[in-house]
């Protein structure tokens, strides 16, 4: 037993080894990445019943000259972690508010669209943050409704105080807020009814399952009925096919975003495939 026990220590040494590592690395290449601007923003449609547009979600891609593509999933975490995230998330929305100005210069720019984009919790709360985006959206010069920030309603319960401080703050730029993954966090529905957001988010794992698990149906239903109640705009994620939207529509849910409507893709493409016909 004792054998036993020391080699699973030793296999447990190893595996931690490797995986500090790997982490070391991934930590040095993110900073390298951050100063050679390594990443490239994605466009995904945001859309409503008809199919019509009505924004995009601006989402991060790392492409690794040695590792190949990173997924934010696995590399936003660890510039959390080290403290990159508040440069990161900065370059993120100027890259956005760059993208938007620039076809809106094109004229291809609807100022009614909105673009969302994603804030981590730390980056919110980062003392500099309002100042940032205040002359980001100066800087680029696109109106505030044109910007939605995306954030998660675990930041709320951290310092909720301030939390909601600020998104008054934000909220009094013009700059609207919603609700990311809403359904996987621990937000009280009594505290909800407080927030300025405009939008929630319905999480893609209760959309996945939606036409064959009954209570992912029940979860779904709940957060339409009650966002109606709020007056908050309800938008489905992970919407993959007909079946989903036709069930989501049925609910009463009235923005969508998915494979169905269209991949992330980058700037250029989602721009020829969404933008271009707005002016012909
Ligand atoms: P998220 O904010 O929930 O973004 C939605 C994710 O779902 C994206 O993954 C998107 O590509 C994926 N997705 C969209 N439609 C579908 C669909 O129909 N089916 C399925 N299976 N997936 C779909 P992505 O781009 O890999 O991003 C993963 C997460 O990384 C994001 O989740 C967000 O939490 C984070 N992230 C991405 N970009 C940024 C960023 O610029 N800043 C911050 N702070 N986080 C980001
Ligand atoms: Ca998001
Ligand atoms: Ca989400
Ligand atoms: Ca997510």
């Amino acid at each position: 037993a004792k054998e036993v026990g020391r080699n699973t220590y030793e296999f447990y040494k190893e595996d931690m080894q490797a995986i500090s590592d790997e982490y070391l690395k991934m930590e040095r290449a993110l900073f390298l990445a951050m100063e050679n601007e390594d990443f490239e923003l994605y466009y995904q449609p945001q859309n409503d019943a008809s199919g019509r547009l009505i924004g995009a979600e601006a989402l991060i891609r790392w492409n690794e000259p040695t590792q190949g593509f990173i997924s934010p999933a696995k590399f936003i975490p660890i510039a959390e972690e080290i403290g990159l995230i508040v440069e990161l998330g900065e370059w993120v929305l100027h890259q956005a508010l760059r993208d938007v100005s620039q076809w809106r210069a094109e004229g291809i720019w609807d100022d009614s669209l909105q673009v969302s984009v994603n804030v981590s919790p730390m980056q919110f709360q980062h003392a500099g943050f309002m100042q940032m985006l205040k002359s980001a959206i100066e800087t680029f010069n696109v109106p505030p409704h044109c910007l939605d920030l995306e954030i998660t309603e675990n930041m709320l319960l951290s310092d909720s105080e301030s939390s909601l401080d600020l998104m008054y703050q934000v909220r009094s730029l013009g700059v609207s807020l919603s609700i990311d993954d809403f359904g996987t966090g621990y937000s009280s529905l009594k505290y909800l009814k407080s927030l300025p957001i405009s939008r929630l988010k319905i999480d893609q794992s209760f959309v996945r399952d939606l036409l064959s698990d009954h209570s992912d149906e029940v979860i779904v239903l709940t957060i339409i009925a009650m966002a109606k109640a709020l007056n908050i705009d309800v938008l489905a994620e992970g919407v993959e096919t007909q079946a989903h939207q036709n069930r989501l529509t049925d609910m009463n849910c009235t923005l969508y975003q998915g494979y169905y409507f269209g991949k992330p893709s980058p700037a250029h493409l989602f721009s020829k495939a969404w933008l271009s016909v707005v002016n012909v």
